[in-house]
């Protein structure tokens, strides 16, 4: 039975469609809270100078001790982080039960690492027989129905999610290139997936403008998809929206989860923000991307739980030129060594400046050329960083040479650089399942690069351990009890 209840809040929150609208006030409050409670994240694009640091450290101190007591709220389930993962997990609860269901997020959706996603829902560069293997085929199964779905309601997916089968082509170079390809193919073809060894000749003909000389080639996956991350998040958003009506579904953002509450014997009742007490009957699924680590040390700082989440930012840049036209691509392309750079454990300190690069291209359905990609490991700092787009271009233009005769500085006035926070985990794979020691809390993070990808197949999962369904599929490679200490 679905169930929720509300207070009346003594704030002057405006209720519309299931989406509480703060006030102004709020709004600019939210500007300097926008860190987690450790206040040792930022989710803006410019990293503060120590003045305005400090500033917001007053703020918040300021917002901890306002004396005027959170609204209550209840709900079924509160899901902390309005990401692709937290979207996607609200978004499967109300499809698939009765119960009611809060997003909670401390800025808004596309916030985080989501709003910088290229969009590739491929499997060119994963590995059958892998632990995520089977997520990531069951996730590219439901986002499948999902566009399928819309359809049968007479509506577009292309327009809708950005979805389009453009497949994918991971290319390579030299001699050694060919043999991980070849591999490559031999593998995902064993794994059932259509996948073609490409000649440089043969390459040419389907992908006319990517040259990568007489012993390259390409492992080819004419099925892959590719989504747009913002436009995906709007529609889900907007469906989940539609729970409102019948009481099931609110949103709260701008509101930075800063504690929790926990009754006597230990259970988490309700997560707190500074304007809210939004109490949980069942379940707190805590989704907050790169942010996991530092808030769950947080919440149970005086708790006699041991928990340590070692997911850490690994930032992504990622260059659009909008409108362009000076030549179309048939297909995604990745550089085969980003297999190499995403599975890279870092070995150096988690400050170090150093950043890998490898070429990713996609054309979206508006017709902007999406280049890709940066991982570097710089903690949660989000500032644009020149040197990194430059060195993204300049990848490009050798897998592109057409791209030689066009200058970045031409192109200023289309740009737009995206940048978002990877949640990486040290051993490749996220986390997904229940805190040990505190059964009505589930985690959700540390998709790294594969997020977008592995969000359906994430959500379901969450989905069935909330309402205890039988499992899919094998879940123990998610759980965390060895982060526990
Ligand atoms: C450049 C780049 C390109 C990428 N390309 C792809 C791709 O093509 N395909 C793919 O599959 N993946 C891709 N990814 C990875 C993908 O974007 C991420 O894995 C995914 O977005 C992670 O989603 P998330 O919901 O876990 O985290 P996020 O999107 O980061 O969301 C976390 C949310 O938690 C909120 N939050 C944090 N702290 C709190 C708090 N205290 N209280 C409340 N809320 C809080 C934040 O505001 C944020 O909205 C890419 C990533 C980058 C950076």
């Amino acid at each position: 039975m679905a169930s929720l209840s509300l207070s009346i809040s003594p704030n002057s929150d405006r209720l519309i469609d299931g989406i509480f609208v703060f006030p102004r006030r709020q709004l600019l409050r939210r500007v300097a809270t926008i860190s987690n409670p450790s206040g040792c994240h930022l989710l803006t694009k410019r990293s503060l100078s120590s003045s305005a640091e400090k500033n917001r450290r007053n703020k918040v101190a300021a917002i901890r001790m306002s004396s005027t007591s959170p609204a209550s709220h209840s709900y079924d389930v509160v899901v902390v982080g309005a990401g692709i993962i937290g979207l996607s997990i609200a978004r499967q609860l109300l499809i698939s039960s009765d119960l009611s269901v809060a997003v909670v997020d401390a800025a808004v959706p596309c916030s985080g690492a989501t709003g910088a996603g290229q969009g590739y829902i491929w499997m060119v560069h994963k590995v059958p027989g892998s632990e995520k293997w089977d997520l990531a085929m069951r996730s590219r199964q439901l986002w499948e129905k999902f566009a399928r779905d819309l359809k049968l309601q007479g509506l577009d997916p292309q327009e809708v999610l950005g979805w389009k089968k453009t497949g994918s082509l991971l290319v390579g170079k030299t001699s050694d290139d060919m043999a991980v390809l070849k591999e490559k193919v031999d593998q995902l073809s064993k794994a059932g997936l259509k996948a073609e060894f490409l000649s440089s000749l043969d390459l040419k003909k389907v992908e006319p403008l990517v040259v990568v000389g007489e012993e390259g080639g390409a492992a080819f996956l004419p099925n892959d998809y590719q989504l747009d991350a913002r436009r995906s998040v709007a529609y889900i958003e907007k469906e989940n929206r539609k729970y409102a009506k019948e009481g099931r579904y609110r949103e709260y953002y701008n509101q930075p989860v800063t504690g929790w509450l926990r009754s006597g014997n230990g259970e988490v009742e309700a997560v707190q923000t500074p304007e809210y007490s939004l109490y949980s009957k069942k379940a707190i699924v805590i989704s907050t991307g790169c942010w996991t680590g530092s808030l769950m040390q947080e919440l149970i700082r005086d708790s006699d739980i041991k928990l340590k989440i070692p997911v850490k930012p690994r930032k992504g840049h990622l260059l659009v030129i909008e409108n362009f036209s000076s030549f179309k691509l048939n297909h995604g392309l990745m550089e085969v060594g980003y297999i190499g750079h995403q599975d890279t454990i870092n070995n150096l300190d988690s400050e170090s400046e150093i950043a890998s690069i490898s070429m990713t291209a996609t054309m979206d359905t508006l017709g902007n050329l999406v280049l890709g990609s940066s991982r570097q490991f710089v903690g949660f700092n989000t500032e644009i960083n020149e040197q990194i787009i430059n060195k993204i271009w300049e990848r490009a233009r050798e897998f592109f040479p057409s791209l030689k005769d066009l200058s970045l500085k031409d192109l200023e006035k289309n740009r737009e650089v995206r940048v978002g926070l990877r949640p990486y985990m040290p051993g490749g794979k996220p986390m997904i399942g229940p805190v040990p020691g505190l059964s009505n809390v589930f985690l959700a993070a540390g998709h790294e690069g594969e997020g977008l990808t592995l969000a359906l197949g994430t959500a379901e999962m969450v989905g069935d351990m909330v309402l205890g369904n039988p499992n899919k599929l094998d879940n123990a490679p998610y759980a965390l009890h060895g982060y526990c200490s």
